[in-house]
């Protein structure tokens, strides 16, 4: 087992003292690493990938909130609607419609983050400014009940160049600040989700109220994720 539980509490102390969510990112490791965290007294979870989310849950502890984190198909967002906490990575109209239905079906209001693409690179997903402008624009007259959009979450580019990262949280952080009012209207913690174990001291500095961490917490990953 790999969990650095020294590093997993500094950063927990760090973080708590300047108000800041920490999500630890578990991504392809086993219950067992998450359970050793749970008993840290750590809360916030997070996966990529539905299937795996869904069967970790099974086996874990219900006081859990798990966060999705990855790329949401609109055809599995029923499997994660009982449960699931906060969904980060909403980029379109129709999967915010998709979660208000299952989120109706299963009596409850689900917390969603839209995402922003504010990295230089292609592949990364997320709304430019102007289609984020049109969903928001259109969330009040939908009236969708069984969701809350409480905030955005983002991705730096994948660099060593701290300075074009942090340009790249200060641009969200803008952005999120111009649509605060609209974002967090019908709900309260509005929530900024950035930073991971690269950058996270600087999308703390920079305004985040939501860290997603994994290897600094559970070691390295391997193969492509
Ligand atoms: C994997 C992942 C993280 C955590 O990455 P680390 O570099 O291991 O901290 C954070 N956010 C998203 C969306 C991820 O997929």
């Amino acid at each position: 087992m790999s969990v650095n539980k020294e590093t997993f509490q500094q950063i927990k102390a760090e973080l708590d003292s300047k108000h800041v969510t920490l999500v630890a990112v578990s991504k392809t490791k086993p219950v067992e690493d998450i359970l050793e965290l749970y008993n840290l007294g750590q809360r916030d979870f997070g996966e990529n990938y539905v299937q795996e989310l869904v069967n970790k849950a099974a086996q874990l502890p219900k006081g859990i909130y798990w966060h999705f984190i990855g790329h949401l198909q609109t055809n599995k967002v029923k499997l994660i609607a009982p449960f699931v906490q906060l969904i980060h990575g909403v980029d379109s109209l129709k999967l915010l419609k998709e979660i208000n239905k299952e989120g109706e079906k299963n009596n409850r209001v689900i917390d969603c983050l839209l995402q922003v693409h504010i990295a230089q690179e292609e592949t990364k997903f997320g709304l430019d400014e102007e289609e984020l402008n049109l969903i928001i624009t259109q969330l009040d007259n939908l009236k969708m009940a069984n969701i809350r959009v409480c905030g955005l979450m983002g991705m730096a580019s994948f660099t060593e160049n701290m300075n074009q990262v942090r340009e790249e949280f200060k641009k969200l952080k803008a952005i999120f600040n111009h649509q605060a009012e609209l974002i967090t209207r019908n709900s309260k913690p509005e929530a900024l989700s950035i930073g991971m174990s690269s950058d996270y001291t600087i999308a703390v500095e920079e305004g985040s109220t939501m860290v997603r961490i994994g290897s600094l917490l559970f070691g390295e990953r391997h193969g492509k994720q």
